[in-house]
């Protein structure tokens, strides 16, 4: 799936996550859950149907912005849980088609998903546009609902007034 979708998605499931948070912001065992499951979650979005809508440049771009966009709104308590659930959502994408590529190990692949084989099978049963589109949205969609679902967290998770005058 489009690297902006997955990276989207991944943010928005900090919300599942800042309770944890709240109760422990210091302790490193507070964001390997959200890491790993938003490693994971980037696995089942990638075996699912979906579009390569945009291409590779501008998603790419549009994946960093969304979180250099929200990051000033957000409270510093919260700060680096988004960054967990973001650096996961894109880990598999950094690792295999950055890393590696730019090392030259060409096809080199850690994460099963990315593999030329499950590539090729998966482009080979997915040949339907529409609904590989129709599953982007569904991603998208999802990650809106999420927040609305989760809007009480979203209030305590982003700066107050005061927080910017102070
Ligand atoms: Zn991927």
């Amino acid at each position: 799936m489009m690297v902006s979708i997955h990276a989207a998605v991944g943010i928005s499931t900090s919300l599942l996550f800042y309770k944890k948070v709240n109760a422990a912001p210091y302790k490193v065992k507070s964001y390997v859950f959200p890491f790993f499951s938003n490693v994971v979650l980037h696995g089942v979005m990638d075996i699912i149907p979906h579009s390569h809508l945009i291409p590779s440049i501008p998603d790419m771009l549009i994946a960093l912005l969304i979180p250099a966009l929200l990051i000033p709104f957000i409270k510093r308590k919260y700060l680096i849980l988004v960054l967990t659930c973001y650096l996961g959502s894109i880990f598999p994408d950094l690792i295999d088609l950055g890393v590696f590529r730019l090392l030259g190990l060409g096809t080199f692949r850690i994460f099963p998903w990315h593999l030329v084989e499950v590539y090729f099978f998966l482009d080979a049963i997915y040949t339907n546009h529409f609904v590989n589109v129709l599953f982007d949205i569904m991603a998208a969609t999802a990650c809106f609902a999420l927040v609305f679902w989760k809007r009480k967290g979203l209030q305590l998770m982003l700066r107050t007034k005061q927080e910017y005058s102070g």
